[in-house]
């Protein structure tokens, strides 16, 4: 029997802890911004994964959820393995999308994006440590908690491990089809505020210094920037701005969305909106954000993990294709430093953010088989 082969019916002979470990976790709903709830998932998992031989570390913050770190086995060479336990739910959701299997369906808020994920994770460990006994490899595994709001206490401590990493594996859902990320859009995200001068719009007409106007001006050079054919969106979602419709506004504000899939456009792009300045004398104009998140760029690491994944894929019968998202993950942190980065490894299904969020159960196995081979091989890997 092939090592595949094995790895593919020991995650098979676990599919009941599978699906009864990522129940578990959605069970207790855990969104960002209720540390309580969030640190209660915490520590159930913590103790699943001190359960399977994890070595568990509860990194504490006081403004997120408490990050979890475990590390599995003792070799000199680190792979990690990386997501999210919070998620966009709110508590008590659970009772408008419960837990619950609806043929291959099994949906509740979460289960996608990523507790399933975390379950994978869980079950390929295993089943290399299972398997390939004395492997060299060291497994670290960084479950956040801050992802879903920008991963504003957990960016430092995930870039750290990355860079100790060989390489970085994210359970991310899984493009339709299983299809892996190899690239993501960076994502930022600007406010532009506009300062005029108030005056009556009926007795003083010709006085004052619209910022509605001049905001007007601002949102037409933005839109100039939205160039789909480069892989660039800039959309204006949110507008504010004026009092009364008799004034003549002395403030209006603009929050813009902006994707990039390369550094370089990144910057173009950042260059550009910093770089606003107004059309009407009078008016001012103040621009505050950036990018939370660098593009994840398919460089030469990324491409070669990918191809290992297809590799592992064609021997266990598995078809593995690539695709891009413009979403941003903690992957495009980690590509960003320029370490080896797959994204996607995560569960097939649909809805993530959405009520009608779910797994496909079916292929829960085949994903963890697959993340078992591909961590037996990377751990066999001098690279
Ligand atoms: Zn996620």
């Amino acid at each position: 029997m092939t090592t595949s082969q094995q790895l593919a019916g020991y995650c098979r002979s676990q599919e009941d802890w599978l699906i009864g470990t990522i129940e578990a976790l959605v069970t207790l709903e855990s969104p960002t911004d209720v540390k309580d709830a969030v640190d209660t998932c915490g520590a159930e998992l913590a103790r699943r994964l001190a359960e399977i031989g994890g070595k568990v570390t509860t990194v504490t913050t006081s403004s997120a959820g408490n990050h979890l770190r475990a590390e599995f086995g003792s070799g000199s060479r680190q792979i990690l393995l990386l997501g999210h336990f919070d998620t966009v739910w709110p508590v008590g959701q659970l009772q408008h999308m419960p837990l619950q299997r609806d043929g291959d369906k099994l949906m509740g808020p979460g289960v996608l994006d990523m507790k399933a994920g975390i379950g994978l994770a869980m079950l390929a460990t295993r089943a290399l440590f299972h398997l390939a006994e004395g492997a060299q490899a060291r497994i670290v595994m960084l479950w956040t908690t801050d992802e879903e709001t920008g991963s504003h206490t957990s960016r430092a401590l995930l870039e750290t491990e990355a860079r100790q990493s060989a390489a970085v594996l994210v359970l991310e859902p899984a493009l339709p089809g299983g299809v892996l990320k190899t690239s993501r859009k960076g994502c930022g995200e600007y406010e532009v505020v506009v300062r005029g001068e108030a005056a009556h719009a009926g007795v003083d007409p010709g006085k004052g210094v619209s910022a509605i106007r001049e905001l007007a001006r601002q949102i037409l050079a933005l839109e100039t920037l939205h160039d789909l054919s480069r892989g660039v969106s800039v959309n204006v979602g949110i507008i504010s701005g004026g009092t009364r419709p008799n004034v003549v506004a002395a403030e209006a504000r603009a929050r813009v969305d902006v994707r990039a899939p390369t550094m370089a456009e990144a910057d173009r792009v950042d260059t550009a909106i910093r770089g606003l300045t107004p059309h009407l004398s009078g008016a001012q104009v103040e621009v505050s954000g950036g990018f939370d998140r660098p593009p994840m760029e398919r460089t030469a690491g990324v491409a070669r993990l990918f191809e290992m994944a297809q590799q592992v894929g064609s021997e266990l019968g598995q078809t593995i294709g690539e695709g891009s998202t413009g979403g941003g993950s903690d992957g495009n942190f980690c590509a960003a430093l320029g370490v080896p980065t797959l994204d996607g490894l995560g569960a097939l299904g649909d809805g993530a953010h959405a009520v009608h969020e779910h797994v496909l159960v079916s292929g829960l196995v085949h994903r963890a088989t697959l993340l078992s081979a591909l961590l037996t091989l990377l751990a066999a890997s001098s690279e």
